[in-house]
C-alpha cells in the first residue's frame, strides 16, 4: 500500500509523477484522455522558464508527455469515476478497476461552465470548448463565444488558416492587452461586441447562431464550428460526497492533496501547476519517510 494514486495527466499531475519516482515513490496515474491536459491548447507559452523564444502548447504537453515516459511512469488511460475514503484508505475507481492508497493527489484541473443552449444532437461534435481537436482545420469559418484570455488565444491559434469571429457579449475585453493586440493585426480575425447567443441551430451542413445585438436587434452569424470560451470551474465530480466533507482533514493530515488548476482560482498557469505538483510529491516523500521511522 506505499503507491500514490495522481488523478490527471496534465502538467500538475505529471510533475508529480516525475517527482514521486525520483523518492522512489511508484506513482499510480489515471488520465481520461491524453497526456497533457488544457496546455495542449495554448497557442504561444512565453512565460514558461526554458524557452526563450516560446513554445506551443501541444510542444510542451509534447516535452511533458516524453520526459514523463523517460521516468518510466506508466498512465493508466481511464476515467476516474468515483473516489472514496474508507477505514483510512482511498478507494479510486473506474469501469475496470478499484485502486486502494493511503495516499492521493488529485490533478484534475478544470472543466468548462455549462451553456444553457440547447445543442442538436448532429451538431455536438462541432461544437467545443477546446481548439486542441480541430488545430489541423483549414478554410472553416469559426465562432467563439468569449471575450477573455482563452477566446483571443483560440482565435489565435486558429486563424492562420480559417476566418475566426469572436463574440463578445459585452463592450471591451478581459484578456491580456498582448493578445488583444495580437487578435487586431491579424485579418482573418474579427470581433463583434455586445452580441448574444439566444439559439445555436443546424443550418444544412453548418451551425446557425441565432443572436441579439444591443439587446434589441437580431443578427444571424454562420459558422462551421462554435467554441465556447465562457469560463472553466475545478473538475471534482468524482468526489463522494463523505469525502467532499473530509477533504479539509484528509489535506491537514497529509493523505489527500489538490495541485495546479483544480485549486488555483484565477491563477491558472502551468508553472503554477507544475510547482505544486512537484512540492506535493516532495511532502509525500516526507510523511512517508517519517511514518516509516
Ligand atoms: C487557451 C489557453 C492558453 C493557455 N496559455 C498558457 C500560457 O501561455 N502559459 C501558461 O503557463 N499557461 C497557459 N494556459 C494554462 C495551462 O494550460 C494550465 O494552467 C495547465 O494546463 C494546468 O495544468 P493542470 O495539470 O493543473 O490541469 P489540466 O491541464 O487541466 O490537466 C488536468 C488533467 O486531468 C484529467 N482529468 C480530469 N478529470 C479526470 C478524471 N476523472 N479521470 C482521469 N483524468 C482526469 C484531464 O483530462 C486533464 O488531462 C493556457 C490555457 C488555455 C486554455
Amino acid at each position: 500500500m506505499k503507491n500514490v494514486v495522481v488523478i490527471g495527466a496534465g502538467p500538475a499531475g505529471i510533475a508529480t509523477a516525475i517527482q514521486l519516482k525520483r523518492h522512489n515513490i511508484e506513482p499510480v496515474l489515471f488520465e481520461q484522455n491524453d497526456v497533457g491536459g488544457l496546455l495542449r491548447n495554448a497557442n504561444l507559452v512565453e512565460n514558461y522558464p526554458g524557452f526563450p523564444e516560446g513554445i506551443t502548447g501541444s510542444a510542451l504537453a509534447g516535452l511533458f508527455k516524453q520526459q514523463l515516459r523517460n521516468t518510466n511512469v506508466p498512465v493508466i488511460n481511464e476515467k476516474v469515476l468515483e473516489l472514496e475514503f474508507r477505514e483510512e484508505t482511498f478507494l479510486t475507481k473506474t469501469e475496470r478497476r478499484t485502486v486502494q492508497s493511503p495516499i492521493v493527489v488529485i490533478a484534475t484541473g478544470t472543466v468548462p461552465k455549462t451553456t444553457s443552449h440547447v445543442i442538436p444532437e448532429n451538431i455536438k461534435s462541432r461544437i467545443l470548448c477546446e481548439v486542441y481537436p480541430i488545430l489541423g482545420s483549414r478554410n472553416k469559418k469559426i465562432a467563439i463565444i468569449g471575450a477573455g484570455d482563452a477566446a483571443f488565444d483560440y482565435a489565435l491559434s486558429l486563424s492562420a488558416e480559417n476566418e475566426v469571429l469572436i463574440l463578445n457579449r459585452g463592450v471591451g475585453t478581459k484578456c491580456l492587452p498582448l493578445l488583444r493586440e495580437r487578435c487586431e493585426a491579424i485579418k482573418n480575425i474579427a470581433c463583434m461586441e455586445n452580441i448574444n447567443v439566444q439559439e445555436i441551430k443546424e443550418n444544412g451542413s453548418g451551425i446557425l447562431l441565432e443572436c441579439t445585438r444591443n439587446n434589441s436587434e437580431r443578427a444571424r452569424i454562420t459558422a462551421d464550428y462554435v467554441i465556447f470560451a465562457v469560463g472553466r470551474n475545478p473538475c471534482l465530480n468524482f468526489l463522494g460526497p463523505m469525502l467532499q466533507q473530509d477533504s479539509e482533514r484528509l489535506q491537514q493530515e497529509k493523505k489527500l492533496y489538490f495541485v495546479g488548476d483544480v485549486k488555483n482560482g484565477l491563477f491558472r498557469q502551468t508553472a503554477i501547476s507544475v510547482g505544486d505538483g512537484v512540492k506535493a510529491a516532495m511532502e509525500i516523500a516526507k510523511t512517508m519517510e517519517r511514518d516509516a521511522q
